[in-house]
């Protein structure tokens, strides 16, 4: 049987290409934060707004954007900028309800994760189907 800590890092990576295919277009990605456009495979990552040591807002869609390496390992994510995009993007105040949710307790059974995993997968194949990209 997987250990939690196994089944977590399983659902990080289909959750992170998720994020990634989700709003490419012919397998190209902007990051959130520097506007830059990269392959979704290549130098893009799944930006956290909200640190990834919160599990509330881990997995969450909103949190989690395409963002480069650059701002997200080399700029500490570029906080600042990625709360004004979120606003754009989802209306105002999305920023401050991700810090809000961020800071609540949250646990996620075995059974959560396998869930999410069984979600996400799928979610990958047909977005890849969808936008015909490898
Ligand atoms: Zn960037």
């Amino acid at each position: 049987m997987k250990t939690i800590s196994k089944l977590k890092k399983e659902l990080d990576k289909w959750f992170s290409l998720y994020i990634r295919l989700r709003d490419s277009k012919n397998g190209l990605v902007q990051c959130i934060t520097c506007g830059c456009v990269k392959n979704y495979k290549q130098g893009m990552q799944n930006g956290h707004f909200q640190s990834r040591s919160h599990l509330a807002t881990r997995f969450d869609e909103q949190n989690c954007q395409p963002q480069c390496v650059g701002c997200n390992m080399f700029k500490q994510g570029e906080q600042y900028k990625f709360s004004i995009a979120l606003d754009s993007k989802y209306g105002e105040g999305t920023a401050q309800e991700l810090e809000y949710k961020a800071r609540q307790i949250t646990k996620f059974t075995r059974a959560d994760y396998e869930e999410k995993i069984t979600y996400y997968k799928s979610a990958v194949k047909n977005l890849k189907e969808e936008k015909g990209i490898e």
